[in-house]
């Protein structure tokens, strides 16, 4: 029989990951994929949507080019805009395949289950053999699906969750987005500046809800600005083909008791459907070992991901929120570690961005949790307004927030709605996990012009010291 130190069950970027760390750390490895290495990040995920969103930011910038004296038609190929973005994933994911052969990890593609304590099938995709492998340790790192809506099956043809909607072969006329979250936001933005005309069915009464208002609000704004039409407080309950080969979409309002029912139709070409994701947990044999899981499916670990049983190991979505793919790699590294017999950190603070326009981005603690920890938050802020580089790339909304401790100066969290949030949430980022200081920030030279130079100037004036804006 096949052997092997660690078998990794799940080829995405908290499996692959911690497939690499194994092999570096002197342990053979298996990773086992039943798709393509790479997980739903690569293949169907972070990468084809930021390709996509970063093209249809081009677009949308050119065709709002006047008051900079740019005046052009666009013309957007689809089909070519398609066939490169996934030539960025074919790339991305060939890529995993050499890092992990050279960290001598062996990648195998198939559906693994758990037989006993230290066996698991490998049901081989190539030549449909089932084939026996024993471990000494297995990581669990299966990932996450998208939640169906009670009679919105993804298998029926304009229903899409994001990997359909992703795969697309035109731009729909018209799009219904059931679900204002990470997904709905970014891919309605996406597909509004590609010339879709889109509406947004949205459970509650604002956009990404994970986020305050002052931060979604810029976001929600300049979506409107795009032509997004918003639906609060409704859900999506039913729909039809009609003759002409649209969606009928039946949306009704989420909260009965407020007296309306509130029932509306939209049509649509399409159909999206983001309202979550769930733990893939029940594909790989848990039960045979009988493996902890909550009551959502997600399987309990403590913080360097080991399971309730002591050599199996759950990282990424499957072990719950965060689901995001960075905290899917840093966990993945940590129980690489912890098999090896070393003594790692768990997982530190972790961002997280959102890629709308303008851009979120957020890590740490906000003012209102600071607060509930019982700091005595000071906080430092400073708008993109008065950014000079945020003026020359023709943007100026948006802020960069620190929150710190009035008493240490140290930088508990911060929180910027602007133009590359994303980016720029990482110096925060550094900044809470080394635990450094307004003032560490603030005598910190950053390059004239550039946007990072808003995260120093919020330090400044978190001291009571701004030098380019009046005080707060
Ligand atoms: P989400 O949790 O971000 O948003 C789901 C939204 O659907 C919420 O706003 C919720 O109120 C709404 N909703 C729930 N039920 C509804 C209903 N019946 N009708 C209408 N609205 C309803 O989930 P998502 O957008 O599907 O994304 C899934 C996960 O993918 C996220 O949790 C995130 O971890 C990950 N993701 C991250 C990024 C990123 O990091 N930038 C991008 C995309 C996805």
């Amino acid at each position: 029989m096949e052997e092997t130190d660690v078998l990794v069950i799940g080829g995405g970027p908290a499996g692959y990951v911690t497939a690499i760390r194994a092999g570096q750390l002197g342990r053979s490895v298996t990773l086992v994929d039943r798709s393509d290495i790479g997980g739903t990040c690569l293949n169907h995920g972070c990468i084809p949507s930021k390709a996509l969103i970063d093209a249809a930011d081009d677009v949308h910038t050119i065709r709002n080019g006047g008051d900079r004296g740019i005046d052009a038609d666009v013309d957007v190929d689809f089909d070519q805009l398609t066939s490169w973005k996934d030539g960025v994933v074919r790339r991305l994911t060939k890529g995993v395949e050499k890092l992990c052969r050279a960290n001598g990890v062996t990648f195998r593609e198939g559906t693994a289950r758990l037989v006993d304590e230290h066996r698991a099938e490998i049901d081989d995709h190539g030549t449909g053999a089932t084939d026996a492998i024993a471990f000494d340790h297995a990581v669990l790192a299966t990932g996450s699906r998208p939640i169906e809506l009670p009679g919105f099956s993804f298998d029926d043809d304009p229903v899409l969750n994001a990997k359909g909607a992703l795969d697309l072969e035109t731009v729909p006329d018209e799009l219904a987005v059931v679900g204002g979250g990470y997904i709905g936001m970014e891919l309605s933005t996406m597909f509004a500046k590609l010339g879709a005309d889109v509406t947004v069915v949205e459970l509650l009464e604002s956009p990404l809800p994970r986020y305050s208002d002052d931060l979604t609000q810029p976001v929600q704004r300049q979506a409107e600005k795009l032509g997004l039409s918003f639906r609060f407080g409704q859900v999506a309950t039913d729909w039809e083909r009609t003759g002409d080969g649209k969606v009928r979409l039946t949306t009704e309002a989420a909260d009965p008791d407020t007296g309306e029912d509130g029932a509306e139709s939209l049509t649509a070409d399409e159909v999206l459907v983001a309202v979550g994701r769930e733990p893939v947990s029940d594909t790989a044999g848990l039960d045979a070992l009988d493996v902890e899981r909550d009551e959502d499916g997600f399987v309990e670990t403590d913080e360097f991901g080991r399971t309730s049983v002591d050599h199996l190991f759950a990282v990424g979505d499957v072990a719950g929120e965060p689901m995001l793919a960075h905290e899917g790699s840093a966990a993945g590294a940590v129980a690489a570690e912890a098999i090896a017999g070393e003594a790692p950190d768990p997982v530190g603070t972790i961002p997280s961005v959102v890629f709308t326009d303008p851009e979120i981005g957020s890590v740490g603690l906000t003012e209102s949790q600071a607060r509930e920890r019982g700091y005595e938050p000071t906080i430092g802020e400073f708008p993109f307004r008065a950014s000079g580089r945020a003026l020359a790339a023709n943007t100026r909304t948006g802020s960069v927030k620190l929150v710190a401790d009035a008493e240490s100066g140290a930088i508990l969290g911060g929180q910027i709605v602007g133009p590359e949030a994303s980016e720029l949430t990482g110096e925060i980022a550094l900044a809470v996990e080394q635990g450094l200081t307004l003032s560490d920030v603030a005598s910190t030279v950053h390059a004239h012009p550039t946007l990072a130079e808003a995260v120093m100037e919020a330090a400044h004036s978190g001291l009571d010291q701004p030098i380019h804006t009046f005080n707060r």
